[in-house]
Formats: C-alpha cells, structure tokens, sequence
C-alpha cells in the first residue's frame, strides 16, 4: 500500500490546475502528490475531445491555463488568436504538458480508475481497481461530462460526437450534425470543409454567440460574493441561467455562415421527434416542423447528462459519512472547498461554490489558489 500526503482522482485540466497549484502556489513536493487516473498521461480527456473536433483555438483567453502564473502561457507560446488572444489548442496542450514535466506532476501518475473510498488514518484509503493508497489529503476532480447524452428522438441511430467509437474523419455520404454549441459548430464545420460530405447542421433554437461559456463577471469578486449570500437552491438555479450551454463565438458562426453561402453547408432550425434507420440503410430524421430529413448519419452533439460525477464511488462515500449536499445532489463545500475532514473537491463537483465557471479552465484556477491557500495557512 502505497502512502501519500496529497492524492488527486482526475487528471484532467481540473485535477492537473490543482496539482500545480498545489506545487508552485503551496510549494508541496510533487512526490508528495499522487493522481490517479485511467488513462495513460495528464489531460487524455481534453485531448481526445479538443482533437476529434478539430477545435483551433481554445474558447477562453491567455491567461486561463494550469498555472498560478497569469503569464505562464505567453511565457511559453506565441500562438493566440484575436484580442482575447485565445491559445491555440496544440500550444495550450504541448505547454501544459510541458509544464507538468518541470513542476515533476508528469511523474505523480498513476494509471488506474478508484471504485472505492473510505476514511482511515491518517486521513483516508483510496480503493483503485489495481492499487491501494492511503493519504492525509484527498482531492475529487473526477470530471462533469462522462456520460454523454443523445436525445430519445435520435436514438439508437445516432452516435454522440465524444463517444470514443465516433472517428469524424469516417463519416461519408450526407452528414447531419444536430446541436447548436461550439461542438456542434466545430463538427458541422469540419465535416463541411471534407468534400466528400454533404452537411446538415440541425439546431433546435436560433443560432446563439457568446464569446464566453459565462460572464466574465463570474470570475470577479462583485458577482461571485452575492453568489456566496445565496442558499444553495438560488445557486443552482443562477449556475442554470448564467452558464451559456448552447453558444458559439462570433468567428464560428460567421464561418457556418460562410459555408452555407458556399454552398458547402445547410443550416436547419429543426427539430428531430423521432429517427428511424430504412431498408437502404439511411436514417430518416421525422422533424417537428414535419418535414422528414434523411442522412447517412447522424452526430448528435447533444452534451452531457446532469448527474452527480462519479456517483457510483462517490454517493457511497456521502452515504457512509453522511456528507453535506443541496437538494441537486451536489456537495455543499466550505469556502476552501473542503467537503469533510481534508476531502477537497473541485471542477463540476465543486460549482456550488465556485459559481458558473466552475466546470471551465479560470474555474480550476479559482478552485485550485482556494485549496492551495488554505493549505499555504
Ligand atoms: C471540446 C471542448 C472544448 C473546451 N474548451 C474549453 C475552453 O476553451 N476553455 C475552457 O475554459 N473550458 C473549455 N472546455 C470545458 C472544460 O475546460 C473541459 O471540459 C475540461 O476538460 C474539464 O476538466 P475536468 O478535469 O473537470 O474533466 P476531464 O477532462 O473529463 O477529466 C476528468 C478525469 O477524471 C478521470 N476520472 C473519472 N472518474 C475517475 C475515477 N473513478 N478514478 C480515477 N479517475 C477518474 C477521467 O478519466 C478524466 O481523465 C471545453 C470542453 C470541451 C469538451
């Protein structure tokens, strides 16, 4: 059995934020700290998402990024876009991965997926389906989006854009893409931009820009200290209403635009109530406008399903110790993001306190300088 002082479940960009924070903002050796995850390197989740849908430049500026630093990113990379001066997505990976291998986080990894927690000395026991840890400290970061959600309409036919069988470089014949976010936009983009498709971007409601997944205001002291004066069911409701699930930047939808003016690209607000696969081997999308759509396939670009992350590990461990949720189902933090007895959690887990940008890289980095500073007390 293997004994930490810091142990991290997640290595995606939130856990890995933290893991850095941890080192440079709390100065914690990093062979103090472990993190485990099932994927064989740091940020395989990102990746593996930002690439299938051939992303460009990140949503969010230069300043966001793993790091305590506020100008670690320009310090080491010189591709950004625009005046928000967005990273390049390559330069944001190869950067960040660079950045765990001097911080020594690259080598706190530990392959493996934890099914188990329990409370031990000298803090906790963390149960993976290969190892056992003990540490004084323990960091949730198991992510918000593991299960992807298509719509009853469009199933079985569809395949969700980030379930990991979906390859868009496969796709052939005409193509529709159903959603209206920057995933969908992305894909519909991409499969356009292939000659040998014919593409359909369906969306439900109007087109919708934002620059930002959320206001901006969310990061700053004024919107986030009313935040903090509301109970717990006014919180959930303004991350409901303040989150801009849904939305494209300005640049994508002027090149949607494009491509249907191009001739490359049709754009249907539409909706699918029903999907059935005919003998030929289309599928035949039903619509609630009643017109009928038919494809080769369909991508649902659809997001996430709502419920607790982790909860098949995790809603034991809130049975066993009795641990404090609102009425979502969601832990109710102290402000250092301590849910009981130096159990931390972050990311989607930690949105309660954290506000609308909790799931987003600046989140990570509002959660992670709270947790690194109350262990710098
Ligand atoms: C395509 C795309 C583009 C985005 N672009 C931006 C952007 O530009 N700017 C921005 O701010 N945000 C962006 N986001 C949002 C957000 O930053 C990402 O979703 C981010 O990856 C979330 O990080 P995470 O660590 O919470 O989750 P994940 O990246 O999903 O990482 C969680 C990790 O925990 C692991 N895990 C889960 N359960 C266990 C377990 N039981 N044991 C061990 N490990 C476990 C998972 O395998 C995973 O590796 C984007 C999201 C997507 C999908």
């Amino acid at each position: 059995m293997r004994d930490v002082s810091w142990l991290i479940v997640g290595g995606g960009i939130q856990g890995m934020t933290a893991a850095v924070h941890l080192c440079r903002q709390a100065g914690i050796s990093a062979a103090d700290i472990a993190v485990v995850d099932p994927h064989p390197e740091p940020l395989a989740v990102w990746k593996e998402r930002t690439e299938k849908i051939r992303m460009p430049y990140l949503r969010s500026t230069f300043v966001h990024h793993l790091s305590p630093d506020p100008l670690e990113l320009v310090k080491r990379g010189d591709s950004f876009l625009g005046r928000y001066k967005r990273p390049s997505r390559s330069m944001f990976y190869d950067t960040s991965k660079e950045l765990l291998q001097e911080t020594g986080i690259a080598d706190s990894w530990l392959q493996d997926t934890v099914v188990h927690v329990e409370k031990s000395q000298p803090g906790w026991t963390v149960y993976g389906k290969k190892n056992t840890l003990t540490t004084a400290n323990l960091l949730l970061a198991p992510g918000g989006g593991s299960r992807p959600v298509i719509p009853a309409a469009l199933q079985p036919e569809a395949v969700h854009v980030y379930d990991p069988s979906f390859d868009p470089s496969a796709v052939t014949g005409r193509a529709v893409v159903v959603g209206g976010g920057i995933s969908a936009a992305h894909t519909a983009i991409y499969l356009a931009e292939q000659r040998h498709t014919e593409t359909v971007l369906l969306h439900r409601k109007p087109l919708r820009v934002s620059q930002f997944d959320s206001d901006p205001g969310w990061l700053g002291p004024k919107r986030m200290q009313a935040f903090s004066r509301m109970d717990h069911r006014r919180r959930r409701r303004c991350i409901h209403t303040e989150r801009r699930t849904g939305t494209m930047t300005r640049e994508l939808l002027f090149k949607l635009r494009k491509l249907e003016r191009d001739g490359r690209l049709k754009m249907m607000q539409d909706e699918a109530a029903g999907s059935r696969r005919c003998e030929d081997g289309m599928v035949e999308l039903e619509l609630a406008s009643g017109s009928l759509l038919s494809a080769d396939s369909v991508t649902a670009c659809t997001g996430f399903s709502k419920e607790l992350p982790g909860s098949a590990w995790i809603q034991p461990l809130i049975d066993a110790y009795s641990l404090p949720c609102a009425d979502c189902g969601y832990p109710k933090l102290s402000p250092s993001l301590m849910w009981t007895d130096r159990l931390y959690v972050t990311g989607a887990l930690a949105e309660l306190e954290i506000g609308p940008s909790a799931r987003n890289i600046a989140g990570a980095q509002r959660a992670a300088r709270r947790i690194a500073a109350s262990v710098c007390m």
